[in-house]
């Protein structure tokens, strides 16, 4: 079957019906970016950028070895689109193992992510500067994790333009960068159109939404049955963020653990998402079932979907 799907490579990813499926890889590493481009992945939809920062004993990465690695990554994509997401560190992604974690009660709700990078102002224009200036070597887009107030959704604008001030004070050149949001707190799916006025794209992290919409810790293994992207409730903040992304013009892409899962293509394709974000590893198979799928049957059976009690019962009997 790996065989059969290596083939796939270099076919594009077109529906039955002709739509366009754009299948992005998910890196933690610059170097990951060779198994991408092995995995025909049409770019990077999620740099995990927080693996540069984590194991260090507190000592972060400065400016000019973040620059490095960012460059590494968009250079070995080859004038692909690489989406660099800003530090998600906190909760299941400490900075040490040794858990000198920031945020203590429960750290999945406390100072993590943007929330942190806010937090520490100097730490997070020193990475800003680095993927500005990495953007002179491909295109870049800047993805902002786990925003949930309008004024962290200014704090961090205003920021970015520090870091430009910056730069440009210092005579440094930099790229022209798309800036978007990740989707991956129910409130922010629910206040939608905040987003859609600032930011250029948005990306919805199905894992931590479905953590903070069922209230599962996605790391605690006593509830791990209870967590399911199958929730009625999940699935209607995913549909209407892809829904009102699109009305907008604006692109919404799931980079989440749900975009590679192939038991779940045809749903995501019939709520009208266009560009999914996965493990490189799962490329091929997403691919295989976009290839097989006609998004003009696909819609109203999502909608049939959406509207049940039981959604999985319902996935089950396949169009
Ligand atoms: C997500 O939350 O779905 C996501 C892609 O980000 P992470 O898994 O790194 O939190
Ligand atoms: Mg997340």
């Amino acid at each position: 079957a790996r065989g059969r799907l290596a083939r796939l490579r270099h076919t594009p990813a077109v529906t039955l019906d002709g739509q366009k499926v754009e299948l992005l890889a998910n890196i933690e590493m610059p170097d990951d970016a060779a198994a991408a481009v092995q995995a025909g992945a049409m770019g990077v939809g999620l740099f995990r950028s927080e693996f540069l920062f984590m194991g260090r004993h507190g000592k972060l990465p400065n400016e000019e070895e973040q620059y490095q690695a960012y460059r590494r990554a968009i250079e070995g994509m080859q004038g692909l689109p690489v989406t660099i997401r800003t530090v998600d560190i906190g909760a299941d992604k400490p900075l040490d193992d040794t858990a000198r974690d920031i945020g203590h009660l429960n750290p999945a709700l406390g100072l993590r992510a943007i929330r942190w990078s806010l937090s520490e102002p100097a730490m997070f224009l020193t990475q800003l500067r680095a993927i500005l200036r990495a953007a002179v070597h491909g295109p870049v887009h800047l993805l902002i994790p786990m925003l949930v107030h309008a004024s962290e959704i200014r704090q961090t604008m205003s920021l970015i333009d520090h870091a430009r001030v910056q730069l440009d004070n210092r005579g440094v050149s930099y790229g022209n960068v798309k800036i978007g949001a990740m989707i991956e707190i129910p409130a922010a799916a629910l206040t939608l159109k905040v987003f859609l006025k600032y930011f250029d794209f948005l990306s919805i992290g199905t894992n931590d939404l479905i953590q903070y919409t069922l209230a599962i810790d996605r790391a605690d293994e006593s509830v791990a049955h209870l967590y399911d992207p199958l929730h009625p409730a999940v699935l209607r903040l995913v549909a209407s963020t892809i829904e009102e992304g699109r009305l907008q013009g604006k692109t919404v892409s799931v980079c989440g653990e749900m975009a590679g899962d192939i038991s779940l293509t045809k749903l995501l394709l019939g709520f009208g998402l266009r560009s999914f974000s996965m493990h490189p590893a799962q490329i091929l198979a997403v691919k295989q079932e976009v290839l097989r799928a006609d998004t003009s049957k696909l819609t109203p059976w999502a909608q049939a979907i959406l509207a049940d009690d039981e959604p999985a019962r319902r996935l089950n009997q396949r169009v």
